[in-house]
């Protein structure tokens, strides 16, 4: 089966369009088929046509409700929770992606064995105050992380089952679902996508979004690389400096106690202080970060089975 996710803000004028055009390439497929709206906190009258869509079509169309809007990041996981397919589909209500190419999607994931197949607005139909930020992020993303993706924002992706099952989604982290993926070893590639002016509606991402995005990527940057091993990144940085300002502070007492020269005045002495205060600092950080891992022990944060010849 296949369920396709749309998480749903205010959208009430494109809800109409999107389900005509996504019910048509469903249907196209000739294979079973779900879609799963999610409501999140929509004001806008949005939920009453979700309702009757899933009265008229009671298997096909399901929806979530949320009490407010908790953003799309919550509703994108609310919706991975419930979705009974084996691919999982996800697309913007405003349909500025093309659902025609859910075909190529599919073929990616069956035929050449990728996990995660992420939408390239190759010709993106947005005004510039969206598009050149989002390719400095793209930018900075793509060859921090090395993913090789060129558009990682794109709300037009296909997974298979086992990636929405292992990744950890909180935050707005929706953005870097395509790093998350690849860090837990999910092969993770991406196709153009032909886009569309939003036509209806409005936008609902400002420029806040550059704010969020960037912390958000450091969170994550640095959330790949040590979350399994917190100690060796302040543990590290922490015995080393804790290590010089031992050495400097000895120095100095040597002195002080063989050669009877005063340390009150020497700068030297502050910096043996401050590297020894700031490495132990480190230090317990660094031990903090590994209690959170013991207590919080869950097997799936450890690894992701390709098979399993039993
Ligand atoms: N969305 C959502 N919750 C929010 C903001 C947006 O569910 O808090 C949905 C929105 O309805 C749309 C998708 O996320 O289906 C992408 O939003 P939008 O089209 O405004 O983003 P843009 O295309 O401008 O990046
Ligand atoms: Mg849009």
């Amino acid at each position: 089966m296949i369920s396709v996710v749309v998480p749903v803000f205010n959208e009430v004028e494109n809800l109409p369009e999107a389900w005509r055009e996504l019910s048509r390439v469903l249907e196209d497929t000739g294979e079973p088929w779900e879609i799963l709206f999610v409501d999140d906190g929509s004001t806008d009258g949005s939920f009453d046509i979700l309702k009757r869509l899933h009265e008229e079509h009671p298997d096909r169309v399901r929806v979530l409700r949320f009490i407010r809007n908790f953003g799309k990041t919550a509703a994108l996981t609310a919706a991975f929770r419930r979705a009974r397919g084996e691919i999982i589909i996800t697309i913007d209500a405003d349909l500025q992606e093309d659902p025609a190419h859910i075909r190529e999607f599919l073929q990616k994931i069956r035929e050449e064995g990728y996990h995660l197949v992420s939408g390239w607005r190759k010709k993106r139909q947005d005004p510039p105050s969206k598009t050149l930020p989002s390719r400095l992020f793209n930018l900075v993303v793509r060859t921090t992380t090395g993913v090789p993706l060129h558009d990682f924002n794109c709300g037009f992706k296909a997974y298979r089952r086992e990636v929405v099952e292992n990744i950890r989604l909180y935050g707005e982290f929706h953005r870097f679902i395509p790093v998350l993926a690849a860090w837990k070893g999910f092969r993770v590639t991406e196709i153009p996508v032909r886009h569309r002016p939003r036509r209806r509606g409005k936008s609902k991402f400002g420029w806040k979004r550059m704010i969020h995005g960037y912390i958000d990527f450091v969170s994550v940057y640095l959330l790949t690389r040590f979350l399994k091993r917190p100690m060796h990144l302040f543990g590290g940085v922490g015995s080393l400096l804790f290590l010089a300002g031992l050495a400097i502070n000895a120095y100095l007492s040597f002195e002080k106690i063989v050669f009877h020269r005063g340390l009150g005045y020497r700068p030297l002495l502050l910096l043996g202080v401050l590297l020894t205060l700031s490495g132990l600092q480190l230090l317990v950080v660094g031990l903090l970060g590994e209690m959170l891992r013991y207590h919080h022990y869950d097997p799936r944060d450890e690894y992701v089975l390709e098979q399993e010849l039993l």
